[in-house]
């Protein structure tokens, strides 16, 4: 038996739909585990701005601070879209992974056999499933680096972004990947710009020589441009990806998308320690939002990152994704990655269907 406490922050539109049925699927695993999970609950985003006039209250973070562990929904709406960038829901979620120290974000890619139809790539590329890790710096290079404007002498104004990393930048997330690849396939892909970016010669060295600490780990490196494009001609290849937070962003994003479900995928950001934020990658989809129509399994998913990654509940972390997998199975679908000759269902009895697979109580609650 364990005792955890998890701030969560369910945010805007179907942040609070989804992250209800995640809560539902912790008590369960509290009553099957016998494990204590303390839930406390803040505001993060439009309801935070609402609120206290703060897209990230200090009380958002001091709570996050005193947690083990963090739940978070999605931030966003079109009611505070008119409010200059530092105002905006978004500086919310920028704002928790920094002050949080949260330097790597992970975000699996699956595509499970029964939702094959959804990916758009053709059903021979993905014929045995996917199943990718992409690791990506969170807190360094061009995003963070020096930016401006200058005058140029013939050429008008022009503006600058700078991809700097340090080495110690750099040897935290790629230890933390060949981490995350020693307990998976024990393939890590380094995916940098070698042969034309000096910061990623940098990357490359370090890379390199941090492997030498784990010999267990198949590692190769591949250039950017070549990895977008193998991605989509062949995932199956890859098993863990690191790279720098711009390539990092793009090629996550690529990964998701040949995966077809965005209601599906959950990701975590993580520091040193356990500690950790887990949400699900999607936005807060005002259009459905309150309507028992969001799927929440990305974040029920985004649970199963937490036990595994926070807390060490290998076991627990496999049984919410082995529900997941079965109520699939059993053709129920959220109107999202609904197609013919399934059961279409809603927010919140799928949340039950995945708590009745892991009490092992079928389809009681629904
Ligand atoms: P979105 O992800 O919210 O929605 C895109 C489309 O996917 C919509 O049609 C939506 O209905 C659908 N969708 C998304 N999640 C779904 C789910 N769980 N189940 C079923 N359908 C789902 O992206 P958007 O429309 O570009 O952004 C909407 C708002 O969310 C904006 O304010 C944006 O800034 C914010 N946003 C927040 C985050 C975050 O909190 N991490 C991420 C992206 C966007």
């Amino acid at each position: 038996m364990g005792k955890y406490k998890i701030a969560v922050l369910p945010g805007d539109g179907i942040g609070p739909d989804v992250t209800e049925q995640a809560v539902k699927v912790i008590h369960t695993l509290a009553e099957k585990y016998n494990h204590e999970f303390e839930m406390l609950e803040g505001v993060i985003g439009g309801c935070a701005i609402d609120k206290h006039g703060d897209p990230l209250p200090t009380q958002t973070v001091d709570l996050c601070k005193s947690c083990d562990s963090v739940l978070l929904g999605a931030v966003g709406g079109p009611k505070w879209d008119n409010l200059p960038g530092d105002k905006r829901p978004e500086a919310g979620l920028l704002g928790i992974r920094s002050k949080l120290g949260l330097y790597a974000n992970l975000r699996p890619a699956i595509i499970y056999s029964a939702l094959k139809d959804a990916s758009p790539l053709k059903s021979e590329i993905i014929e045995d499933g996917i199943d990718i890790m992409v690791v990506r710096e969170l807190t360094g290079g061009m995003y963070f680096g020096e930016r401006g404007r200058v005058q140029t002498e013939n050429m008008g104004e022009a503006a600058f972004d700078t991809e700097k990393y340090s080495v110690l930048e750099v040897e935290r997330i790629v230890r933390l990947a060949f981490e995350t690849a020693s307990k998976r396939g024990k393939k890590l892909m380094s995916v940098d710009k070698a042969n034309v970016l000096e910061s990623s010669r940098l990357w490359r060295e370090i890379v390199i020589q941090i492997s030498k600490d784990y010999p267990e780990i198949e590692l190769s490196h591949m250039y950017v441009d070549n990895a977008a494009m193998q991605l989509v001609r062949d995932p199956k290849q890859f098993d863990v990806i690191v790279t720098t937070n711009i390539f990092g962003d793009i090629l996550s994003d690529e990964a998701s998308m040949i995966t077809g479900s965005i209601g599906m995928l959950p990701s975590a950001s993580l520091g040193d320690g356990t500690f950790g934020l887990y949400e699900p990658i999607h936005g807060s989809a005002p259009d459905i939002a309150g309507q028992n129509k969001a799927n929440p399994i990305a974040t029920i998913l985004s649970v199963a990152m937490m036990m595994r990654y926070s807390f060490g509940l290998t076991k627990e972390a496999e049984e919410i994704e082995n529900a997941v997998v079965n109520v699939l199975e059993q053709g129920y679908r959220t109107g999202d990655i609904a197609s013919s000759g399934t059961k279409v269902i809603g927010t919140c009895e799928m949340g039950n269907l995945i708590q009745s697979e892991i009490m092992d109580k079928k389809h009681r609650n629904i």
